[in-house]
């Protein structure tokens, strides 16, 4: 399984940045997972191939992509972008960014070979399949509906926390998959905002040892959705946990498990 986290800036001498400001994961260069990115930082391939997004939860910093996605390839989609959420996530992208207001309600719409858009609701806790992908979507602990990720192929099975505080279920869920390649973790805010972590449903360094103690596995585990105004202090103090097989997933880096 191939998977890159798109980035989301770029330094002055046009390299991509190590910071985060999106969340956009594409796996196999077909489907993405989250797309805020999706519109500015796709290869050429990627953008002629995803037309599944699977969606954790309706935050702009995962869905900012999206719509301009779906814009810029407006004329040449044959097969609709699909996008994959629960039913709930799906009532807040009508009703907030596709309301003609914001922005088109591209679900309504066609192109000259049909419609460019189309829904498709997930069950939490039930698996459902996208492409070659078989994923899970669990419930995790945000200030809105929000979903963590066990995706597999035929091969790999990798987890995801989406954005989340602390929580419980997911991990205990986590804990009955066997042979999990990788682990992926949010964690916004250094250990000084704790207040401002706790209040805004993320996780700081500290937090994030006491969560991984819930967790039975050994694979690698790497940190996602660092704040970018934090990066540097973040990354010291995620080193100094010295947990071993816990590190900083490399933005535009593609990883292959
Ligand atoms: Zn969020």
């Amino acid at each position: 399984m191939k998977f890159q986290l798109l980035p989301s800036s770029f330094e002055e001498n046009g390299q991509a940045s190590p910071r985060q400001h999106l969340a956009c994961f594409v796996i196999d260069d077909v489907v993405s997972i989250d797309a805020g990115s999706l519109a500015m930082s796709t290869t050429s391939v990627q953008k002629k191939q995803i037309r599944d997004v699977i969606l954790t939860h309706a935050h702009l910093d995962h869905i900012a992509g999206l719509p301009l996605f779906i814009d810029d390839l407006f004329a040449t989609i044959r097969r609709p972008i699909q996008v994959f959420a629960t039913q709930e996530i799906i009532d807040i992208l009508e009703r907030d960014i596709f309301n003609w207001s914001i922005y088109p309600r591209f679900s309504e719409l066609e192109n000259t070979n049909g419609k460019v858009m189309q829904y498709r609701a997930y069950n939490p806790g039930e698996e459902f399949t996208v492409q070659h992908l078989h994923i899970k979507a669990l419930e995790v602990n945000h200030k809105v509906p929000c979903f963590g990720m066990v995706i597999s192929d035929e091969k790999t099975k990798i987890a995801f926390t989406g954005d989340t505080a602390v929580m419980d279920d997911f991990w205990r869920n986590l804990n009955t998959e066997k042979n999990l390649s990788a682990v992926l973790v949010e964690c916004a805010f250094p250990n000084e905002l704790e207040e401002l972590a706790q209040i805004s449903y993320h996780l700081t360094p500290k937090i994030l040892k006491n969560e991984l103690e819930k967790f039975d596995g050994d694979c690698p585990i790497y940190v996602v959705n660092i704040k970018p105004m934090y990066y540097e202090q973040i990354i010291k103090e995620i080193d100094e946990l010295q947990i071993e097989n816990l590190q900083i997933l490399e933005v535009g880096k593609v990883y292959e498990w």
